[in-house]
């Protein structure tokens, strides 16, 4: 198998209109388009009368009008939230003001590791540092409505709470920003963190629903073949950084310029953070030396063998 991801950025949903994607669950578009969203973030609407919200999505007030408006005459009994990124959870305090819906979540926003002295958070992570659900939620735990039950996986990596929720019923898996069709996930610490981003590759990868719903973009189809492509691809991106380091010891931008050809300029942050993200890894590993704790301006050096 190489190394290359087969991507699929097929996506033709329009923000504001409700698109039953299959038979039980609805998706809806927010007009946040971005090199990071893609088209926008989507909040899916899980079950018919009493239904689940899966990522209500950013502080946009047409998208929360449109969320209100796809289950007026229903109720919203839960409000499910897969990751704290601002993009994903700040419109669940609107949405449980209108609905009286229970807000679930694995827990508040928090860094993957504590921050380093003088380290300023990536502008790129956005975390939704208000964000407190009304009911936390452990890995393998469920909740339930009529005709749908949700099965929270926790997929650490991208986020420190990053949950995966699959939909038992209809088997398939509402992934957040674990796994995309359209991207590889962006892992940037403090929020991300590499050792656990593919320890929960491997973990949502044995599981059996082949369809994901992510937050970006259209379905991962084929989910468990794409998800090892995706392990494959960060096994060798960490390849192409010991290889760099082979050569000589070089600086983080450095290595983003022998990396990742053809980079859009707009992604360069997010691209330093990923290897950032690697490089922590490598230097927990011994593989990598770095003066004090990795950091984005730090020098690295290939450890002897
Ligand atoms: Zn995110």
């Amino acid at each position: 198998m190489s190394d290359e991801i087969p991507f699929d950025r097929t996506f033709d949903l329009g923000p504001g209109v409700v698109d039953e994607v299959i038979p039980g669950v609805r998706r809806l578009l927010a007009n946040n388009p971005s090199p990071f969203t893609y088209r926008g973030t989507l909040t899916y609407i899980v079950g018919r009368d009493q239904v689940a919200i899966i990522d209500p999505g950013p502080a946009d007030e047409r998208h929360i009008a449109a969320l209100l408006e796809a289950v007026r005459g229903e109720t919203v009994t839960h409000i499910v939230v897969t990751h704290t990124h601002r993009d994903h959870s700040p419109a669940a305090a609107a949405v449980k003001a209108a609905t009286g819906a229970t807000v679930v979540a694995e827990g508040p926003h928090r860094p993957a590791r504590p921050l380093h002295i003088g380290e300023i958070k990536s502008q790129d992570a956005g975390g939704d540092l208000t964000f407190r659900p009304d009911q936390t939620i452990a890995d393998g735990e469920t909740i339930r409505g009529p005709g749908w039950t949700l099965e929270a996986i926790a997929t650490p990596g991208h986020t420190a709470n990053h949950m995966a929720f699959a939909h038992k019923q209809a088997e398939v898996v509402f992934v957040g920003d674990h796994v995309m069709a359209w991207s590889t996930s962006i892992v940037a610490p403090p929020d991300g963190a590499m050792s656990d981003y593919m320890a929960s590759l491997e973990k949502i990868g044995r599981r059996s629903e082949t369809l994901y719903f992510p937050g970006h973009g259209g379905p991962v189809r084929d989910a468990p073949r794409f998800v090892q492509h995706t392990i494959r691809h960060r096994q060798g991106r960490e390849s192409s950084i010991l290889h760099r380091l082979a050569k000589s010891p070089a600086d983080i931008p450095t290595m983003v310029r022998a990396i990742y050809i053809g980079l859009d300029p707009r992604l360069f942050g997010a691209a330093s953070l990923s290897v950032l993200a690697h490089l922590e890894d490598l230097v927990a590993r011994g593989l990598v030396h770095t003066d004090g704790p990795p950091s984005i301006g730090g020098i690295y050096r290939r450890a002897r063998a």
